[in-house]
């Protein structure tokens, strides 16, 4: 069993996409463990995406994740981080596959609707900045 961080971004909440992209997930079989609508201050966001802080691109995607309320939610199942990267579509909803939660629902390359942890090591770092174990059910 493998666990991942998924959020749905500010503009899936703002074009009230909550309950369609939690459908996806539930219909593809994997388990929401914990679930919290967050309002990321320009400092967590900035903490939270430090690894993209030298992109271009870095300022903008910051400004847009603290812009509004977010849903952090942790996924469980086999092969956890693999489904939900496969399941949300390319980072660009130009190229994301038909059907993927991108390509259903993102606004564009930055605005796009979800994120979702894309290792392991990762995916233990992210699923910590919002949930203490003892908001993860067991
Ligand atoms: P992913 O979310 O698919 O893992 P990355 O980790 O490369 O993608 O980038 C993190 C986030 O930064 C993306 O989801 C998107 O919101 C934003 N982003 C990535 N590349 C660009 C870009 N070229 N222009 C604007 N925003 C971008
Ligand atoms: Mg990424």
């Amino acid at each position: 069993m493998e666990q991942t961080l998924s959020i749905i971004k500010p503009d899936g909440v703002a074009n009230s996409h909550i309950g369609d992209i939690i459908k996806q997930f539930e219909s593809s079989g994997l388990k929401i463990v914990a679930m919290k609508m967050i309002h990321l201050s320009k400092k967590e966001a900035r903490g939270f995406y430090s690894v993209h802080k030298a992109r271009p691109f870095f300022d903008s995607l910051t400004d847009f994740m603290s812009s509004g309320p977010a849903i952090a939610i942790v996924l469980e199942g086999e092969d956890a981080i693999a489904r939900n990267r496969e399941l949300m579509g390319a980072t660009d909803p130009k190229d994301a596959a038909g059907g993927t939660i991108r390509s259903n629902f993102a606004t564009d390359k930055e605005k796009n609707a979800v994120h979702g942890s894309d290792a392991s090591e990762t995916a233990v770092l992210e699923i910590a900045y919002f949930f203490s174990k003892l908001e993860i059910v067991g």
